[in-house]
């Protein structure tokens, strides 16, 4: 993986306010998918294609990405940056709203990296549990938005966010088949760990 390209790439999406995976989020994730060695990976919300370009140096050496996103422009960019770091024969982009695509989904996957539509949260892990292997893991990015999750105050304009956000939380931690931990990292990270 060209790494100079990379750091430009992240760069360029810093500077366009594109959110993109937190340093810290990723510095939590990386040791669990060096451990795991996953197979197939799927992202939901694929913005430029940074964290999927992060996520692909720990797959399995036959592993691939499946990531979803469903802004024309982005999906352009994102290809054009897996290009650039030469890794397009490891991730796949699914134009379309996720909604939309992953009932249509069939293959099982070892990570699920949820980073879209935050009210959509809800429906992405009843879709992603759905698509788990056993001793899979589901990360769920920005699930403390900014602390509004854990605080009182949040404008009306996020209260639907903050809702689904909650009902996540809930969900994943009154599941028996999942271990998690909330992590107070980022912009706050769920880690949910498929238990057989
Ligand atoms: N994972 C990326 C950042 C994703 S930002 C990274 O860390 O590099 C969230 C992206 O999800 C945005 O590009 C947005 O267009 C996309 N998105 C939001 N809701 C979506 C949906 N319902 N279906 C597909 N993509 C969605
Ligand atoms: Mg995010």
């Amino acid at each position: 993986m060209n790494k100079e390209e990379l750091r430009k790439i992240k760069e360029k999406a810093l500077e366009e306010h594109i959110p993109i995976i937190m340093d810290e989020t990723l510095a939590v994730m990386e040791p669990i998918l060096k451990e795991k060695k996953p197979e197939k990976i799927l992202e939901i919300g694929t913005a430029v294609g940074y964290s999927a370009i992060c996520f692909s140096e720990y797959l399995s050496e036959k592993g691939k990405i499946d990531t979803i996103e469903r802004e024309e422009e982005r999906v352009k960019e994102a290809l054009e940056n897996i290009k650039k770091v030469e890794v397009e024969e490891k991730i796949h982009i699914l134009q379309g709203d996720a909604v939309e695509i992953l009932p249509t989904l069939k293959e099982k996957y070892d990570v699920v990296f949820i980073d879209a539509a935050k009210g959509k949260y809800p429906f992405f892990l009843e879709q992603s549990l759905r698509l788990l292997k056993e001793n899979g893991i589901i990360f769920a990015d920005n699930i403390l938005y900014k602390g509004y999750v854990m605080g009182e105050y949040h404008k009306h304009k996020q209260r639907t966010a903050v809702r689904n956000l909650r009902e996540y939380i809930k969900a994943v931690c009154e599941n028996s088949s999942l271990e998690t931990q909330i992590l107070e990292v980022g912009d706050g990270l769920a880690i949910s760990k498929k238990i057989s």
